[in-house]
Order: structure tokens, then sequence, then C-alpha cells
């Protein structure tokens, strides 16, 4: 079997798929992208498919390989995100060839479901409660929501306590009944984190994510001694050899590699591995489409250390699309009363695309951008 073509579509809200073809004509799907920058992999997709195009499918390490260590420049947002998109569709096309889901072919599933969460109160939180009772009528328990707005790399006492008093909010209108997860963004600098984790340290969130910047990674075994909170880090991180810093060094509880950023499949697994040797967790991140929320669960269902999975219904992000939208079998992804995705059934990944759906919306999908902040100064804030 050879690959013949790699066609990509960029659909809204924000997302880009891939499609392989192969001379036997049995295809697979991949979801390369940075979110706000598909133009820019779509053009790092083309040019990888050079390595591709031609070769042999099954031969999914040796491609992944020549891919990552063949262009001499390697690893980043970019370059890791293509990969992952074209690691994915070779994935489905090794399943459908085995008739065999994804999972089975990387040694079977540790666990019968696997829990996920879903995002509430948009990219400056509002609304949050309402916006949780309404999801816990959709049987969800577990959520996740920005920890603050704009924060100044040494904030005033206000910003502090709104973001204080939103997250006492939940606990006084919940109790434990719900659990949720707090998403600093990258908007906290290292001085403001030390102060919020031991604000926020009474009301037991389930953990708090990107307390720094991965770029400040040298301050997350620092902040985690100020605090019982698990901290969890690992979408802007693109491979394995960036987490193993994160690993020695110490300080992060969960992992979140994104499995449209890192690699795809092949290197996530990878990651996960790593993870559990250091008894951490892995949660990927996935605000993204139904083709990266499928290559997420299979790593859940193989990964033991996997303990929460990210993905994007009703996120504030999709508008004009939304993760079924794309998918023929939406039965496959759809969720158990308890907020827990099953296994899937059928072969590849597990999900049947459609295309025609897919073509359609192509033609007009947009180019999402995310807002660009500023502070009260005009200086540029992290979004
Ligand atoms: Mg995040």
């Amino acid at each position: 079997m050879k690959v013949t073509r790699i066609t990509t579509y960029r659909v809204p809200p924000r997302w880009m798929f891939l499609k392989i073809e192969t001379d036997e004509g049995v295809v697979g799907w991949g979801e390369p992208v940075v979110e706000g920058r598909a133009r820019t992999v779509e053009a790092a997709v083309h040019e990888l498919s050079e390595l591709v195009i031609g070769q042999d499918p099954s031969r999914i390490n040796d491609l992944w390989q020549a891919m990552y260590r063949g262009g001499f420049y390697r690893g980043g947002a970019v370059f890791m995100s293509a990969i992952a998109g074209i690691d994915q569709a070779l994935w489905d096309i090794k399943g459908k060839v085995l008739n065999a889901p994804v999972y089975e072919l990387l040694g079977g599933r540790v666990r019968d479901r696997m829990k996920t969460y879903c995002w509430v109160g948009g990219d400056r939180p509002a609304d949050v409660i309402a916006q949780i009772k309404e999801r816990m009528t959709h049987g969800f328990d577990t959520f996740k929501l920005n920890g603050c707005e704009e924060m100044a790399i040494i904030a005033t006492s206000k910003a502090v306590d709104a973001a204080v008093s939103r997250v006492a909010e939940i606990r006084e209108a919940f109790g434990t009944d719900v659990e949720f997860g707090l998403d600093f963004h990258g908007r906290v600098s290292a001085p403001m984190a030390k102060v919020l984790v031991r604000e926020l340290e009474p009301y037991r969130p389930l953990f708090i994510e990107e307390p720094v910047l991965a770029e400040q990674a040298e301050y997350y075994p620092r902040i985690a001694e100020l605090t019982s909170i698990p901290l969890a880090a690992g979408e802007r991180m693109y491979s394995r050899f960036e987490f193993k810093h994160v690993l020695e060094r110490g300080g992060i509880s969960i992992l979140q590699p994104d499995l449209s950023h890192a690699g795809g499949i092949t290197e996530c697994v990878k990651i996960a591995a790593m993870a559990e040797a250091y008894d951490v967790a892995v949660a990927p991140h996935c605000p993204l489409g139904p083709i990266a929320l499928a290559s997420c669960l299979h790593l859940d269902f193989v990964s033991w250390n996997a303990t929460l999975q990210e993905q994007s219904m009703g996120i504030h992000y999709n508008k004009g699309g939304e993760v079924l939208d794309y998918v023929r079998n939406k039965e496959a992804l759809k969720l158990d009363a308890e907020g827990y995705a099953m296994p899937f059934t059928g072969p590849g990944l597990g999900i049947d695309v459609n295309e025609e759906l897919v073509i359609e919306r192509s033609r007009d999908a947009g180019d999402w951008r995310n807002p660009l902040w500023r502070h009260a100064d005009g200086t540029v804030a992290e979004w």
C-alpha cells in the first residue's frame, strides 16, 4: 500500500482536518492545527507530505522519525502539529486495514470508560454558576474555567479578590457536588502565581493549569512547594524532549499534551508513559474538533495515568461549528449520563468523518484569531 495524496481542509470554528488517501482506497483522517495559525500549519503539512506521499502508510514509526529528524530543524508548535495530524491519519489507516480500533493496536484498554470535563465561563469568566447548573443537567460534574482575566505582573488586591471570590462562589453554590480546574492560561506571572495559589488553596480546585507560562517552567517546582493544589501544564509543550525537562524538575502533577500539537498519537503515548514513570497524571488538552478528541481518547484508553479528558462541546470558541457536526456516527462520541466517554467500536480512530460537510464548510472557513489584549497602561497582556 502507498500513500497517494494528502488534502487539507480548514473548517469553522477554527480547526483544520487532513485526509490521507492510499492506492488501495483506504483513507485516514487527522486534525493538524495551531489555533489561530491554521494556514501556517497547512503549509507545513504540505511540505512534510513530500516525505509521506509514495510511502507505505503502515510504517508510522519510520514516517514519524523521517518527518521529525529528516529536516534538521524540528520541534515547536507548527512542525509538531503538522506531524500530529499526519500521524493521526496514519493510525486511522492502520486501524482500518487491520480492522481494529487504535487502542487495540496500542495493547488494549486499561479502563472501561473515560471521565471528561467541560468548559464554563468563557474568555473572561462570567455566568459561571448558571453555566455549571445548565451543564449539570447534561450529566457533567467536572468543569474548567479561566482563573482570571488580564493579570498584571504585579496585580492589585482587587484583581486577586475577583479571581478568588469567583471560586468561593462555586464552592458555596455546589459544595463538593462539583469539581473544577482553574486555567491560569499563562495570564499570571510568577509573583502573582505565588499569591493566587495560597489564596485559592481553601477552595480545593482540582488543579491549576499553566500557573505560569511554559517558558517559565523553572517556577513550577517552586510554586508547587507553596501549595497542595495539583499543578497542570503541557498544552504548549511539543515533544518528549520538552516534557522530559518538566518531569525532571518536578512540580507538575498533571501533564496536558495536546494530541494535535505534540506529534500525535505516536509521540503522546510515549509522553504519557514517561509521566507514569514519574507518578504524574495525564489529562490531554483538547479544545479542538472530533478527530483530535478521538485521538486523545485512544491514548486515554491505553494509559493507566490518564485522569481527565478535556473536550470542547459547548466551549466558548465553537462559533459556527461543533464537535459532532462533522461526524456521521455521532453516537461514537456520545458521553454517558456521568460525563464519561465510551470506547470506540469502529476500526481506526472510530469516527466516520462527513467529508461532504467538511468540503462545504471549508469553502468559507474564515481565519480565527484570539483577541489581542492590553493592560490599562497599553502594554500587551497575555490572553
Ligand atoms: Mg489551558
